[in-house]
């Protein structure tokens, strides 16, 4: 068996489109969707991942406020950003890009951010609104798995789903939300025995460790549907946490890496801030 490539560029360009539409329809009601994006210090990977989503939020229609700030930036200055923006009216969502300097507590500025723009997904009261089946603003590349598994038309009611990761970023929120459609979650992590006969009961594989091929293809269960959100760079190449070649063999549907889970990350980025934008703007 070959198995079919989950074209994540094709299914983002799709959310995209949506979004595009979604913000000339609030645009023409004179309420043009905003997006703050805060990057505090110069690590290069998050100085990409900020121009990126400005650049994409930009392209949808979306007005994209950047805020960059020196890595002595203090937490009381950050806190008082995110206060700034939390009253600022044209701001539909705020995103603090992850990792902050290590002199900076995340936890707090999170936790700063009104829950109603918390476009990331991550403050307390949308996590826990998650779990307990009122979600409202969900963490991005878990919804991006979720619209990939959609288009796929796989079948998750009573489908076992096995996610390696227990990450507050990927891993916990996609058990959640495979959980809510009806799949029998299994959540694997550092510490769990056996993984590959883990792996080898999943009709649903989600991978988010962040190491090179760390599942190997034969344990893939044939007929399988295989996300992998992993992105390791090895010898200037990008990688999955799945062994694509061997697993393609065995699996039903597969995403690439490059070009699988990635792109549909800041897809849904837009998406979240759409959602944002009009639940604001109708209440
Ligand atoms: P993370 O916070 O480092 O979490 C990694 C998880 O993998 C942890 O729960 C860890 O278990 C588990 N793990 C590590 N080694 C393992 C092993 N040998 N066996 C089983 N589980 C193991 O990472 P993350 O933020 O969730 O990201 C995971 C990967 O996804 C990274 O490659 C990241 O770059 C990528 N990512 C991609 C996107 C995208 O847009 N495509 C977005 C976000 C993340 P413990 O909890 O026991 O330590």
């Amino acid at each position: 068996m070959t198995a079919r490539i989950i074209d994540g560029k094709q299914v983002a360009a799709e959310v995209r489109a949506e979004v595009a539409a979604r913000a000339a329809a609030l645009a023409a009601r004179g309420r043009v969707p905003g997006l703050a994006v805060v990057l505090v210090g110069d690590d290069p990977a998050s100085a990409v991942y900020v121009r990126n989503k400005a650049k994409a939020a930009r392209e949808a229609g979306v007005r994209a406020f950047d805020h960059v700030l020196p890595a002595s930036t203090s937490q009381g200055e950050l806190m008082a950003l995110v206060a700034r923006l939390n009253a600022d009216s044209a701001v539909d969502g705020i995103l603090v890009q992850l990792p902050l300097p290590s002199s900076l507590d995340a936890r707090p500025v999170l936790e700063a951010i009104d829950p109603a723009k918390d476009v990331d997904g991550f403050h307390a009261d949308n996590v826990g609104r998650l779990w307990s089946g009122m979600p409202r603003l969900v963490p991005c590349t878990p919804l991006g798995v979720m619209r990939l598994l959609a288009h796929e038309g796989a079948n998750l009611r009573g489908a076992s789903a096995v996610v390696v990761g227990r990450s507050n970023l990927v891993g916990k929120p996609m058990a959640a939300l495979l959980l809510a459609a009806d799949a029998t979650v299994t959540i694997c992590h550092s510490r769990t025995a056996d993984l590959a006969a883990r792996v080898a009961g999943a009709d649903v594989l989600v991978a988010a460790i962040g190491r090179a091929e760390l599942i190997r293809g034969a344990w893939i269960k044939p007929g399988a549907t295989v996300i992998d959100v992993g992105m390791n760079r090895v010898g200037g190449k990008l990688v999955g946490d799945v062994e694509f070649a061997a697993a393609a063999e065995r699996a039903a549907a597969i995403t690439p890496v490059p070009g699988g889970v990635g792109p549909m990350t800041i897809a849904m980025l837009l998406s979240n801030t759409l959602d944002a934008a009009e639940r604001r703007a109708s209440g």
